[in-house]
């Protein structure tokens, strides 16, 4: 139940006292399946979230190639995805008992834990491979997550790109569709990375004698071949596929400068050159140092007394920089709706028959709000929330709208990074806990408010319509140029000084309760929504809950595998990560070759 009292003496805290079974709520306003994927497919093509590791780019077209010259056509012929699904088996299980019953480092072999459990139950002289089911998905790893982006990453012959390469909505593993794909023949560039895997490993007795061959491997043989096929044995000096896994992920191998491969390489350059550029300064670089440098040009030097360093970006990584800016205005907009959302199901559970639209807003004790803005802040709102204005909103922050929109002011020194009031700030708060408190909505209002007015004053034509290129549907794809056209449409260019109670009647109608029930009908709920659903006007909750406002990147932390397992990149997110002597080389040599370009 809600609890909203209306004393405003102490601290007034939205609280539920009974937690609510959590139905499938994922992406409820659908900001990250849609747009946000979208985004992060252009800037991290071919590096996925469930494609974190460097080594299957090599070891998959191994594995076909392997088959096809092999296998195919023999006697003993599995088939390809038997045949290919054997030596992934071969690789999981020679990983696990080369590393006594561990994981290769690193994480994200797919399979490995069930390979420890039968490490676990004792030493056998053999294992039988097809008896050993490693992985739900027909087609194992292969299928589940890394099949799409090694055709999209041009390994396949004849294969197209294009292929919807990032997780469904729920499973974690690839859609139905593309698991569905057949591949057949390797591309020269498929046939490249086959050989370099085969070179790593050919010394190996379960490639040399054939036991590829076979459904029972005995145990040394497994042990010998997981000592250099596994994932981390990537690190190995005769690992000769790591280099050219390399340069086909920097996309070396190709000229253009205009595709989604050539952003590739330069998202992954600027992640080098941040992470160099963070570890002078003693930073750990993860993927809010990633967020801030982009969206803020800046990072945090430290929290506590809230101070910031500028961090320089060179020309050829400037253009990286501004389309991850926009991935991160993006994620900014998904943390203020969603935030807009966890208030408005906290808000159903205290009526179970539903609240017309015309009420929602009056559940809000204008009071209570005022004072957990006050302890959180210690500044007071100048008037109750509903009846301010945006720009009086904003005032609070020390943002004056007219003048940011004249271009008369340093634009938004007011909610800069390290501003309590800053989209930093907010977005953090809200991710804390804040969304489910009543001061949600305010915080909400404030962070969607200084997003629409940044990206209204601060981003470039070219950018803008990048990001609106990746709208498919004007209704289902919320985006920020979006929320802001609505706003102006429907009030005028004047909506900053309108009441909030006007503003967010509209938003909250528009862009969460209508936005969730279309989501109800693209996510294949059969049209009814997780959350609630629609009676005419009237707003009426489900048993499911939803209190996490958040938008991931997981794009980032593949990434950041990858480069370690490259051989680029040392470190982990505990100790902080640096650029290895290869590392630094690599990002000169490449950053010259820009320059010179
Ligand atoms: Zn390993």
């Amino acid at each position: 139940m809600l609890q909203l009292s209306k004393h405003a003496t102490g601290v007034q805290l939205l609280r539920w006292n009974k937690k609510l079974p959590s139905a499938s709520t994922q992406d409820p306003l659908g900001l990250n399946l849609r747009l946000s994927n979208r985004l992060a497919t252009q800037l991290l093509y071919c590096i996925t979230s469930i494609t974190p590791r460097a080594r299957y780019y090599a070891f998959f077209p191994w594995a076909f190639e392997d088959y096809a010259q092999n296998e195919q056509g023999k006697r003993a012929d599995r088939g390809r995805v038997g045949g290919v699904l054997a030596r992934e088996r071969a690789m999981v299980l020679g990983a696990a008992l080369h590393h006594k019953g561990k994981a290769c480092s690193g994480g994200s072999l797919g399979g490995s834990e069930e390979a420890i459990k039968l490490y676990e139950r004792g030493a056998r002289p053999a294992y039988n491979l097809d008896a050993f089911k490693h992985l739900k998905a027909r087609e194992g790893q292969f299928g589940a997550a890394y099949k799409a982006s090694l055709i999209n990453l041009g390994l396949f012959a004849g294969e197209s790109e294009g292929v919807n390469e990032e997780a469904a909505a729920d499973s974690q593993e690839l859609d139905e569709e593309t698991q569905s794909i057949e591949v057949t023949q390797l591309s020269p560039r498929g046939k490249r990375l086959a050989d370099a895997y085969r070179r790593s490993v050919g010394a190996a007795r379960y490639v040399k004698d054939h036991w590829t061959l076979q459904a029972s491997v005995p145990a040394g043989v497994l042990k010998e071949f997981g000592a250099r096929a596994g994932l981390c044995e990537i690190a190995r000096k005769g690992a000769a596929d790591r280099d050219v896994i390399r340069d086909i992920l920097f996309s070396c191998d190709r000229n253009e400068t205009q595709s989604t491969h050539y952003r590739r390489r330069m998202s992954l350059l600027l992640l080098l050159h941040a992470i160099g550029e963070t570890a002078k300064i003693g930073i750990v670089f993860d993927r809010h140092a990633f967020n801030d440098l982009t969206y803020f040009g800046r990072v945090i030097r430290d929290e506590e007394r809230g101070t910031s360093a500028l961090l320089d970006v060179p020309a050829p990584l400037r253009d990286s920089a501004a389309r991850w800016r926009m991935f991160h205005f993006h994620g900014y907009l998904t943390v203020a709706l969603q935030s807009f959302l966890v208030t408005i199901v906290g808000i159903l559970r205290q009526h179970p028959s539903g609240i017309d639209r015309a009420k929602l807003l009056d559940e809000f004790g204008a009071a209570a709000l005022g004072a957990r803005f006050r302890k959180l802040f210690n500044v007071k709102l100048p008037g109750s929330f509903f009846d301010l204005t945006p720009a009086a909103l904003l005032s609070v922050a020390g943002v004056n709208v007219a003048e940011v929109l004249a271009d008369r002011s340093a634009s938004l020194k007011a909610a800069s990074i390290e501003s309590r009031f800053g989209e930093r700030n907010l977005s953090l708060l809200l991710d804390d806990g804040e969304a489910e408190q009543i001061s949600g909505i305010t915080l909400a209002s404030m962070l969607l408010y200084t997003v629409l007015l940044r990206y209204q004053t601060a981003v470039g034509a070219a950018y803008d319509a990048w990001y609106q290129n990746l709208v498919q549907d004007r209704f289902a794809d919320l985006s920020v140029p979006g929320v802001l056209g609505t706003l102006r449409s429907e009030f005028g260019d004047t909506w900053w000084h309108r009441p909030n109670r006007e503003i967010l009647n509209l938003l909250i109608w528009r862009f969460v309760v209508l936005q969730h029930q279309t989501m109800g009908y693209e996510r294949g709920f059969g049209g009814a929504a997780p959350l609630f659903h629609l009676d005419g006007t009237t707003i009426i909750g489900t048993e499911a809950d939803f209190t996490e406002p958040g938008a991931p990147n997981g794009r980032f932390s593949s990434a950041m595998q990858i480069l370690r397992d490259l051989a680029l990149v040392d470190g982990d997110y505990e100790e902080g990560f640096a650029l290895t002597p290869e590392g630094r080389t690599w990002l000169r040599d490449l950053l010259a070759k820009e320059q010179a370009s």
